[in-house]
């Protein structure tokens, strides 16, 4: 993601209210620090955080957990969605983390929804490991949802796309729902659109989504 540099980085991070700077200390118990809500969803790699933030608007009975691995491009998800300080979104954390580093602080079966919105498309093969849909994330994600939690996916690159249909069966998942062109669904209305996917689409290119469910025996 392109992004300007900002030199209060740290200095944003550390004042921001949304801010979650010890998340392990809530692995398996998010929802005692959001009493308010019900259910516990994840964005991995929120970027600048528009979209974590208007579902937290929308959907005010789930915590949305936001992680970004890179402070600077958190910094911004902290200044979007801080710009109204009196009318902050009561149910939004946002968490700087690797997705790799995440089981520490997500219990087993805590989450009903992941996000994974326009990830790396890690082209080279040899990379193939840290694409988010790999078989190195998709137990952990397996791990982390609960019974009837989903994995939603939404990119504009294809080959990553057909990639992760390939590595989700593999790992034993079943895909409920996969478009190659989720604006032209009408399950679309309403779906609240990405950075990213606004750039890709105004542009002209087909967004692809898929959801699906891990496999039974790895659920909790
Ligand atoms: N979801 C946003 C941003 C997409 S760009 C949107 O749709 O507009 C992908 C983002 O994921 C980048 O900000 C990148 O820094 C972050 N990211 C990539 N790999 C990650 C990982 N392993 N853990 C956490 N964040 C990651």
């Amino acid at each position: 993601m392109r992004i300007r540099y900002l030199q209060n980085t740290d200095e944003i991070l550390e004042k921001s209210a949304l801010m979650v700077h010890n998340p392990e200390e809530y692995k398996g118990q998010w929802l005692s620090k959001y009493p308010q809500c019900e259910k516990v969803a994840l964005e991995i790699g929120s970027g600048k955080g528009k979209f974590v933030g208007e579902m937290a608007k929308l959907y005010q009975d789930t915590v949305y957990i936001g992680v970004e691995k890179f402070s600077t491009i958190l910094a911004r998800a902290v200044l979007t969605n801080e710009q109204d300080p009196e009318n902050l979104p009561a149910n939004l954390a946002l968490v700087r983390s690797d997705a790799l580093e995440m089981d520490t602080m997500i219990g087993e079966g805590e989450l009903s929804r992941i996000y994974l919105n326009f990830s790396d498309p890690w082209p080279k093969k040899r990379h193939a490991k840290n694409r988010l849909t790999s078989n190195r994330f998709l137990p952990l994600y397996a791990k982390w949802l609960n019974a009837g939690g989903e994995l939603q996916f939404k990119t504009d690159n294809d080959a990553l796309f057909e990639y992760s249909l390939e590595s989700l069966a593999e790992n034993g998942w079943t895909v409920l729902f996969q478009t190659r062109d989720w604006h032209q669904c009408p399950e679309q209305e309403g779906d609240v659109m990405t950075e990213y996917e606004i750039q890709f689409s105004s542009r002209g290119k087909n967004i692809n989504k898929l959801t699906a469910i891990p496999p039974r025996e790895l659920q909790q």
